[in-house]
């Protein structure tokens, strides 16, 4: 189940659900215009969370940006055909090649079979709609290079491509005077990769652009906003682990002791995950 979650005076957020791949989605509302974080996977899920908005006395977006191409980002934004969407130019590219795919189960199994899908994302589209598949990608309406600021009344909205190895189109959306820095998925690995994977010099030039926004709350789309304290952790984590991999060349071993020689101790579950990531990304990077 979905909840239905605020921070500060402008922002409305619904919770993810991860069995259907369901990401965050978020509502910025300034004095005159409204604009919404990303379409959803389906257009149950954004009109779900219109719904969830209408009891706040919150009507339809103007407004929606969409993050980056992936399916779950993208799907619900037929739903929203009132709102001027928004992406970067290189989303939108990457949509138009969704364009005219057959999304029915054989269609899918066949893209997953000849490495053109994932089975991840495939299952997750499986769940989230039944056998009547009203998927239609539409395109946005409007498209920017690099960055573009938007003005929604007494509240300032900064959408900057980051890129970064998740998503080389990724979009970050910079509420300027709430201090929140909607991430979406740009720190995650590349999960299209044939094993999930980071590349060094990809995060590390993403993770000196996110630094430069002047956050307090950073809002992870498959995850939650976690606040600044934790993100400084997560970027030195990643920062870290990229420097190791860099100087081990791909070596996990070497990348391990390394490791934790920085932290002074045994290493996590998810620490031993980002190395295998950034050794998968090394290793295509020379192949
Ligand atoms: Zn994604």
């Amino acid at each position: 189940m979905h909840s239905m979650k605020r921070i500060g005076q402008h922002f409305w957020y619904i919770t993810p659900i991860s069995e259907t791949d369901r990401p965050i989605l978020g509502m910025v509302v300034g004095n005159n215009k409204t604009l919404m974080i990303d379409a959803g996977n389906s257009e149950n899920h954004a009109n779900y969370f219109l719904k969830e908005l209408e009891k706040e006395n919150i009507h339809s977006p103007d407004m929606v940006v969409i993050t980056h191409w992936h399916w779950d980002h993208i799907f619900g934004l037929s739903a929203l055909s009132n709102a001027l969407s928004i992406s970067s130019k290189q989303t939108k590219m990457e949509m138009e090649k969704l364009i005219d795919l057959s999304w029915l189960d054989k269609d899918l199994d066949l893209r997953v079979y000849e490495g053109l899908e994932i089975e991840f994302c495939a299952n997750a589209i499986k769940k989230e709609f039944s056998d009547d598949r009203n998927i239609k990608v539409v395109l946005p309406d409007i498209t920017f290079e690099d960055r573009i600021e938007i003005n929604l009344g007494g509240l300032t909205c900064v959408l900057q491509h980051v890129g970064g190895s998740h998503a080389s189109d990724s979009v970050v959306v910079y509420l300027k005077e709430e201090k929140i820095l909607f991430l979406a998925d740009c720190i995650y690995s590349d999960i299209y990769a044939e094993n999930r994977s980071y590349k060094i010099d990809e995060t590390l030039h993403l993770l000196d652009k996110l630094e430069t926004f002047d956050a307090e709350t950073y809002v992870l789309s498959h995850w939650k906003p976690i606040v600044k304290e934790e993100f400084k952790k997560e970027v030195t984590m990643l920062r870290e682990i990229a420097n190791c991999t860099k100087l081990a060349k791909g070596d996990k071993e070497e990348i391990i002791e390394a490791y934790k020689k920085i932290t002074g101790r045994e290493l996590t579950e998810d620490e031993v995950e980002v190395i295998n990531e950034f050794v998968n990304g090394y290793n295509c990077s020379v192949a």
